[in-house]
């Protein structure tokens, strides 16, 4: 069995070849380890060997676990975020990537502003349409995105997605495609660069790459299956 220290040196190796074989630098890709579900021990075991960054689907996880560990990690919000939660998150949180509805952003916009603070932001996008999944769809974030700059303390950083799931990551590339394309689309109209996507994770994170992914969200390739 390999360890969680070999298995992110293979998936840093594996993302720098992703990065390469698309002509960008694989220092413009990050990885957020995964960790929900895993224990403290296993976090510290991927810290000691110099995995910084770290992402939780659950606020309530997140605050249990984040005091236990090095102030030094960073800790990425990635699931669904309700309204009642987010003071507290966004108090141990170094970004959110599930801003996934208007009335979630102006939530967070108001109480950022009374905590003052400018929280980094991604926008889900629901591309599949599925209804089990949250996220603006596509044509609602166009309609939404001047309302969205106006939040004026949100720093939006881009775009994030969970394309439905299948285990050839070649039949997923296309909605890598298309969130890239999106983007492309709401920085002409927006007249703003959203220079990031948050897309790809353990069996998908090298296409997602190939097509743009700024940081993938890896965790039972690190840590093992849930
Ligand atoms: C669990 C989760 C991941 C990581 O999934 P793995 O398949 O374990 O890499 C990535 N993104 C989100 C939003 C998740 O909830």
């Amino acid at each position: 069995m390999s360890s969680i220290a070999d298995n992110i040196d293979a998936i840093r190796q594996r993302v720098a070849l992703a990065a390469e074989r698309a002509g960008r630098s694989p220092s413009d890709v990050e990885l957020l380890a995964v960790s929900k579900t895993f224990p403290v021990e296993q976090i510290q075991e991927a810290a000691d060997a110099g995995q910084l960054l770290f992402g939780e689907n659950k606020v309530q996880e997140l605050l249990a676990k984040q005091p236990l560990l090095s102030s030094k990690l960073r800790w990425h919000l990635i699931g669904h975020l309700q309204s009642n939660k987010v003071r507290k998150c966004l108090s141990v949180v170094d970004a959110i990537h599930s801003v996934d509805s208007i009335d979630l952003a102006r939530d967070i916009n108001r109480i950022a502003s009374e905590l003052g603070l400018f929280p980094k932001v991604y926008l889900e996008v629901n591309l599949a349409a599925e209804s089990t999944k949250y996220g603006f769809k596509p044509e609602h974030l166009k309609q939404s995105l001047d309302e969205l700059y106006s939040l004026d303390r949100l720093f939006i950083q881009g775009l994030m997605c969970i394309p439905p799931f299948d285990a050839n990551a070649e039949n997923t590339r296309h909605y890598f495609v298309v969130l890239r394309e999106l983007r492309d689309e709401l920085q002409i109209q927006g007249g703003a660069p959203l220079p990031k996507l948050s897309m790809g994770m353990s069996h998908d994170f090298e296409v997602a790459i190939e097509e743009g992914s700024t940081i993938v969200r890896v965790g039972s390739a690190i840590f093992g299956s849930r």
